[in-house]
């Protein structure tokens, strides 16, 4: 096996909030581990509040994990966000300032290796790369003389600049017209094939995470709880928050109360702080599921789940 792109193992993290006298942790991340292959699209699912920006921010070093480990080609990535790994943001209208045209966004985001002449030559190449042509003009422009797929554009073009390894992208066309987003998508899922770059989809929809992704990983409550081959998820979910999700999608045929696995189901037992954070929702929960948080379960086919019914 060669050397993953990205290794993250254990990460958490605890935020805390409040003054001297009203203290509360929110835990964002919970024991998170995940590979990322070179050239790999994998897709992190979950609904709101399940720590996935979270999770997208400290691989882009943007925010220090509480615990946990971050490798990238095999070295104890640092503290500080590197040009390798780069980030595209949900919010198309506030990522871009104002004061500032399009091409001294791009300028300011190449790494400048490159003879100070040569920057305008690349800022026109990374707005062709992303079909902001032509690119002399749209290198003029200032973001409220751009629609909202062309600001995601801009984002992706400024991400590029550095010639990152890693992009991750933070629900990049969940705030974009439905009409851009298979573009935008399209235009992501290209950075792979033209130029080798590895991409983390953040989402919280299925569907384009099938779309887009040769792997999916699934978070819910900070935990992540099944991860598997695109395909193999989304045909044969195992845990009952990935059914619950799929069968949420329209056109599925997966039932979300439809047990893969054989264990008794008991009177639903209240949540507690160790146990599992789904067995208020789970149709599968034992006593067992609201005492003790289940252990990551390594199955046959590249995957894993985290759920007590589940069995290797
Ligand atoms: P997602 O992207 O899946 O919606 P987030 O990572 O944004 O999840 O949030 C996970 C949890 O952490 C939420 O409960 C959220 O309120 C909390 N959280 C996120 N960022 C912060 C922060 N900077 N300070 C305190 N709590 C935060
Ligand atoms: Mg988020």
């Amino acid at each position: 096996m060669s050397t993953p792109l990205m290794e993250v193992r254990g990460l958490s993290k605890v935020y805390r909030r409040g003054g001297l006298w009203s203290r509360t942790q929110v835990n964002a991340v919970r024991d998170l581990s995940m590979t990322i292959d070179a050239g790999q699209i994998v897709a992190l699912v979950g609904e709101s509040g399940s720590g996935k920006t979270t999770a997208g921010r400290i691989l882009a070093r943007l925010v220090r994990p509480t615990a946990g480990t971050v490798e990238f080609e095999g070295r104890p990535a640092g503290h500080q966000p590197e040009p390798t790994v780069q980030m595209i943001f949900q919010d198309v209208f506030g990522s871009l300032n104002p004061a500032h045209s399009v091409g001294h966004h791009l300028r300011r985001a190449i790494v400048r290796s490159a003879h100070e002449d040569d920057v305008d030559k690349t800022v026109a190449e990374l707005l062709g790369s992303v079909g902001l042509r032509p690119a002399e003009r749209f290198a003029k422009r200032y973001s409220h003389e751009l629609s909202g797929g062309q600001r995601q554009r801009v984002g992706i073009a400024r991400a590029l600049a550095p010639a990152p390894r890693l992009v991750i992208a933070d629900e990049p066309v969940s705030m974009l017209d439905m009409s851009v987003r298979v573009d935008i998508l399209n235009l992501l899922a290209g950075l792979r094939e033209k130029r080798g770059v590895a991409l983390l989809y953040i989402t919280h929809d299925l569907v384009s995470a099938r779309y887009l992704a040769d792997r999916i990983t699934v978070m819910f409550s900070g935990y992540g709880v099944e991860s598997a081959p695109a395909t193999a998820l989304l045909d044969e979910p195992q845990h009952p928050y990935t059914r619950l999700l799929l069968a949420s999608v329209p056109g599925s045929t997966t039932t979300p109360t439809k047990p893969t696995v054989t264990k008794p189901t008991v009177a639903k037992p209240a949540t507690t702080a160790d146990g599992c954070p789904f067995v208020a929702r789970c149709p599968l929960a034992t006593e067992q599921c609201a005492t003790v948080m289940p252990p990551v379960t390594t199955l046959p086919g590249d995957r894993w789940v985290r759920c007590h019914a589940v069995q290797s």
